[in-house]
């Protein structure tokens, strides 16, 4: 896999050699963008040591497939690149805290003086069998040299490490983009402008044309995307015909292609910085949306669970443990409820109060542990007798219960509690101790009413007064039934 990787880019190398020699001055045959450099230099950063081979035997294959003999020149220029990559992929991973170029201002930093340092050691080695490389003036080749390597690197490299790069992949919908077509036709009318002379009229040199166009990729595209941008505009400001280059041309061939160097260099460096800055707002505003959403979960979760456990306290403080039926405090309430909805629709309410005959009897018979299955089995009976949702069935207290009915008649509430009482009889619960009869009895007292004023108009306590007078009717029934011999139903 590693072969492949390093025999595939030596040609993708050699092929690049060749064409970068179309974009510098003929007459020096240094090229002004070294794009082979950008490609070794992407690839020390990305596999380490794997990229050595790749100039060396990209250099080679290259003046091999143009013809040229293998000279001591031409090794020594191999074995430059080669070391130049070396040293990009030590110093770019010891530098840069991720291999990811855009993850902060201090990579790109990081990758910058690798960058220098490795075309300046790529330079160096190349020096020593090409002596017009030892002459670092600005009248000699080795500043071109030098500036062709680190230009074609701040060209490609980026390029190809947002290529290569998983977080920063490309993102094809955004190339689609009509903005980023419109980008790169700027890009080009940039390049073509500043070989067509406008710039001797505005008094500006082309690659100020670069920086604002650098600036547009960096911040509104991926870093994929903006990177293709800038080396479009590159090549374009370099590829295109030679002869207008004499507006650049301020005293010889030399300073002119390094000044072109210099502004391509430094308007990709304007982009790639305000890339950095764009893509950490973005991955910013990202994580914000991201803790913002799931911080709208959790409230969402939290009030879910709350609502929940508030619905599983009220039922609980509404209800009694041990029969499971309304409790008495709850049963106040409603009956209060039920009271103003009979009152306000002039329909009628009955109310029964049940009590177990001889219930202590029974407990102290069976046990305190029986009673309570008997409490239960009876509180069943009770609630099988609720015809809706505005009936009530209550545990009053100790062995007593009542039953709410809403729009009954009162003939219809004592046929109800008769069937009550009947149903419970039908339990047949063995009470052996009772003087009533051989199994549990129910004595129940019934009461009705029908409010005839409007509850909204009549005072509070005169409401209150009317509950308590039909609770009072029903107990005093209750204890009428008592009297006659328990096990039967008293109504009025
Ligand atoms: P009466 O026929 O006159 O109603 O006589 P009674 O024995 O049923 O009435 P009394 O009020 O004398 O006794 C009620 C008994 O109910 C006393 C108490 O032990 C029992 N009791 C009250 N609450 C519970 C309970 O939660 N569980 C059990 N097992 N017994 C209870
Ligand atoms: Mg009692
Ligand atoms: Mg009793």
């Amino acid at each position: 896999m590693r072969l492949q990787l390093v025999a595939s880019t030596s040609v993708a190398y050699a092929v690049l050699a060749l064409l970068s020699g179309l974009t510098g001055p003929q007459d020096t045959a240094i090229a002004e963008i070294w794009l082979p450099a950008g490609l070794s230099y992407a690839l020390a950063l990305r596999v380490g040591f794997w990229a050595v081979p790749v100039p060396l035997l990209g250099t080679l294959l290259s003046h091999v497939s143009a013809g040229d003999s293998l000279s001591a020149g031409v090794l020594a220029m191999a074995l430059g690149h080669a070391s130049g990559a070396a040293l990009m992929g030590v110093l770019g991973h010891q530098w840069m805290r991720r291999a990811d170029l855009f993850a902060s201002l201090r990579n790109v930093s990081a990758f910058l003086a690798a960058v220098a340092l490795a075309a300046g050691l790529s330079t160096l080695i190349a020096s020593l069998a090409l002596p017009n490389l030892r002459d670092w003036s600005i009248q000699g080749d080795a500043l071109g040299w030098w500036g062709g390597d680190v230009a074609g690197a701040i060209v490609l490299a980026p390029a190809l490490l947002s290529w290569m790069g998983r977080s920063a992949g490309p993102r094809l919908r955004e190339l689609r983009r009509p903005e980023f077509l419109l980008l790169v036709i700027c890009c080009l009318a940039a390049s073509a402008i500043a070989d067509k002379g406008v710039i001797k009229v505005l008094s500006l040199r082309p690659q100020t044309l670069l920086v604002p166009l650098t600036i547009w990729g960096g911040l509104r595209f991926s870093p994929a995307a903006a990177t293709v941008a800038n080396v479009v505009l590159a090549l374009g400001m370099s590829v295109l015909p030679d002869q207008d280059r004499r507006l650049l041309d301020l005293t010889r061939g030399l300073e002119s292609q390094e000044l072109l160097e210099l502004g391509v260099t430094t308007s990709l460096l304007v982009g790639l910085v305000v890339l950095v800055i764009s893509n950490n707002r973005a991955r910013a505003s990202r994580q914000l949306a991201q803790v913002a959403g799931s911080l709208e979960r959790t409230v969402a979760e939290r009030t879910d669970q709350l609502a929940r456990a508030n619905a599983q306290l009220r039922h609980l403080s509404e209800t009694d443990g041990l029969t499971g039926l309304v409790n008495r405090r709850h049963f106040d309430a409603l009956l209060r409820e039920r009271w103003i909805e009979a009152a306000t629709a002039g329909s009628p309410l009955a109310l029964a109060m049940i009590d177990i005959d001889h219930f202590k009897l029974y407990n102290d018979h069976y046990g305190h542990q029986a009673g309570d299955r008997c409490l239960q089995q009876v509180a069943d009976v009770l609630a099988a007798q609720i015809r809706s949702s505005s009936d009530c069935a209550a545990r009053y207290g100790g062995e007593e219960f009542v039953l709410l009915w809403s729009t009954i008649t009162p003939a219809q509430a004592a046929a109800a509690a008769e069937r009550l009482r009947q149903a419970v009889s039908d339990l047949q619960l063995p009470h052996a101790t009772s003087p009533v009869g051989a199994s549990v009895s129910l004595s129940i007292g019934v009461a009705a009413t029908t409010w005839s004023g409007h509850p909204a108009t009549a005072p509070a306590d005169e409401l209150q007064h009317q509950i308590e007078a039909l609770l009072r009717q029903a107990d005093q029934n209750l204890y009428a039934a008592k009297a006659a011999g328990r096990n039967r139903v008293v109504a009025s």
